[in-house]
């Protein structure tokens, strides 16, 4: 299993519900988990590991030691969010070392699925909402940069041509 990056397809690709709450798919947060704190992430979409399925596993401390805090979601949606909105700075596995502002609405009621597909209701705030919010969007095909404030894209603008260009370098060469 390995992160894709951007400008892969794959990341814009539709993803398919969750229908097997099967070990496999246990396996495959495991996995998911694993690759995450390897990267230095705090949340990880399916999509990103070329899986095009609505699934993402997430841990707002980011430290592998405190599994309480790992979180599995499986067919997920807002219910319910706040008018208030924040900035906060976002970063994205599948964009290495890009950062940019990106507005969110600061609380979140979510619906969703657990890993053994049993209904899953939570009110999420502020960074946990963040994290929900990024992971949600990549299962909608929707990337951070999409939602970046347009001073904050212009300031990545160099180093997405770049991601671009590497890509298309590694088509080329494979
Ligand atoms: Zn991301």
């Amino acid at each position: 299993m390995d992160i894709v990056l951007y400008p892969d397809p794959r990341l814009r690709a539709k993803n398919a519900p969750v229908t097997n709450f099967d070990a496999e798919l246990e396996a495959t947060t495991r996995e998911m988990f694993k690759l995450m704190y390897s990267t230095k992430g705090v949340g990880l979409a399916a999509p990103q590991v070329g899986l095009n399925i609505r699934l993402m596993v997430y841990n707002p401390s980011g430290s592998e030691k405190k599994t309480d805090d790992e979180v599995v979601l499986c067919n997920p949606k807002i219910a319910w969010k706040s008018k208030v909105k924040e900035d906060g700075q976002e970063g994205c596995l599948s964009f290495l070392n890009i950062c940019g502002q990106v507005t969110r609405p600061i609380s979140i009621k979510v619906q969703a699925q657990g890993l053994n597909g049993e209904p899953v209701e939570v009110e999420l705030e502020e960074w946990e909402a963040r994290i929900f919010q990024h992971e949600l969007d990549h299962l909608d095909g929707i990337l951070f940069i999409d939602r970046m404030s347009p001073a904050s894209k212009s300031l990545v603008k160099g180093d997405l041509e770049d991601m671009v260009q590497e890509y298309k370098d590694q088509l080329a060469n494979s």
